[in-house]
């Protein structure tokens, strides 16, 4: 069984597309320029339905992870890290966060407050050890 693939609709089309090109784009309210995630038509802050997109630098800091052991899906070899992570946004002191997988790093080493690097595979988004520019 392969993984399953993400819901693709209207609110959330820009995301997937950033992702295919290898970037994490943020909504972000032209109104009061607050950054939000996961993707919504309204602004929580200001009730806005105006807004654009920021772009994540690739840089991120390790919030949060558990570690799954039981039940494994058929397409992860276990256990596996499912981790929370807060973004770097360009010309943003923000620091949205999204829930995603690691890759290049084993669930011992993962740290909270580590420094990470996006990691673009298979059309989704990962986090890996931090990557020097
Ligand atoms: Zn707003």
């Amino acid at each position: 069984m392969n993984r399953p693939l993400p819901v693709i609709g209207r609110d959330n089309a820009y995301y997937w597309e950033g992702v295919a090109k290898g970037d994490v784009l943020i909504q972000k309210c032209t109104a009061c320029g607050s950054l939000r995630h996961p993707p919504s038509p309204m602004c929580p802050e200001c009730q806005s339905l105006d807004w654009t997109t920021a772009k994540a630098t690739g840089r991120a800091v390790l919030h949060s992870y558990t570690i799954c052991h039981h039940p494994l899906p058929p397409w992860e070899e276990g256990p596996y890290a499912v981790i929370l992570i807060d973004l770097e946004v360009e010309d943003s002191d923000a620091r949205p966060r999204i829930v995603c997988g690691a890759r290049g790093i084993a669930n011992e080493d993962l740290r909270i407050g580590m420094p990470m690097s996006l990691v673009f595979e298979d059309g989704l988004v990962f986090a890996g050890p931090e990557v020097s520019p």
